[in-house]
């Protein structure tokens, strides 16, 4: 089954050079490690890391290349990353499109380093909120999608999925470390107990939520995999597409505050990595306010969201406060 998966794989990107190599799930062999010495693993993302950080435990030592309070679209590595990267035994990277910067880091950092995407197997949503918006008025303002292959890359924003990332996480650490496969095995299923907690208690906080404000305007489109889980709509972005990195045209913000009008939308979520201007002349001009919520980077240890659970909960704290009003 997984030999046919990866030789399906194979074909797709044969047939698509474009694709990124590095969403494809590298074959690890184990590595050769003296006494005492740890496994060296990179992770992109500091929401990578704590999940890696949870399988990985004291057998590797973890090195994350985004500092806290990045914004992952628009980030540039430095010279060091790329040295991090070549004297790393494994990359984790989220995948689906996050990491634009990746293909060019592997490149300067030359042959060897070898990237497992923790996303690899989770079903990949589009953004529907472009629709919701034409809807309500009338046409012209949906969007491709920036992400690849119009994708949305911010699959951490469904519990369930990163069950799926500790899972690659830990066949990963296990095939490059086979003499601590039972370590990384017991740590991974420690922490999905957790991850199913945490599902668990986010329905709970949700059902709080009336129907009719289980809508979403967001800075940017990054909320599918939250709105599919738990039944909410994405009714529109002010930056087009999966990134923060493309502008809106005017009459793009046009049609989004027709449409938050028209749903009678209660809130816009800004992260904490984006500029809230936009998202500010947006509410003031329709009489909503701007919350923000952490997207894209955990907060310094023993913030609001220090590490993945903490981040989730704030996350869904902030959305059933705005959203549970009238
Ligand atoms: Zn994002």
């Amino acid at each position: 089954m997984v030999i046919l998966s990866l030789l399906l794989l194979a074909i797709g990107g044969c047939q698509s050079p474009a694709a990124v190599t590095y969403d494809q799930m590298p074959s690890l062999s184990p590595v050769a490690l003296g006494a005492g010495e740890r496994l060296q693993v990179v992770a992109t993302t500091s929401i990578v890391a704590d999940v890696v950080r949870n399988v990985g435990g004291e057998r590797i030592d973890l090195t994350t290349l985004m500092p806290l309070g990045t914004d992952p679209h628009a980030f540039q590595p430095t010279p060091q990353d790329a040295a991090a990267v070549a004297d790393a035994h494994v990359v984790f990277a989220n995948g689906a499109g996050l990491e634009a910067f990746l293909a060019d880091l592997l490149e300067s950092a030359g042959a060897g380093a070898t990237v497992v995407p923790v996303s690899y197997g989770v079903e990949l949503r589009r953004f529907e909120g472009g629709a919701a918006v034409e809807q309500a008025v009338g046409g012209g303002a949906a969007h491709e999608g920036e992400g690849e292959g119009g994708f949305d890359p911010h699959t951490w924003f469904d519990p369930n999925n990163v069950m799926v990332w500790t899972h690659n996480v830990e066949r990963a650490l296990s095939a490059l470390d086979p003499s601590h496969a039972g370590v990384y095995e017991a740590n991974a299923e420690a922490y999905r107990a957790k991850l199913h907690e945490l599902d668990a208690w986010i329905r709970e906080q949700l059902a709080g939520v009336p129907e009719r404000n289980r809508r979403l305007v967001t800075d940017h489109a990054s909320f599918s995999y939250f709105a599919h889980q738990y039944g909410f709509e994405q009714v529109g972005a002010i930056f087009p597409g999966y990134s923060t990195l493309a502008q809106p045209a005017a009459r793009d913000l046009a049609a989004l505050e027709d449409a938050i009008q028209a749903f009678d939308v209660k809130a816009v979520f800004v992260g904490n990595t984006v500029n809230p201007a936009l998202a500010e002349q947006v509410a003031q001009d329709t009489g909503t306010r701007v919350v923000f919520l952490y997207t894209g980077s955990l907060s310094e240890p023993g913030g609001p969201a220090g590490d993945y659970l903490a981040f989730m909960r704030y996350d869904v704290g902030v959305i059933v406060g705005a959203l549970r009003g009238s």
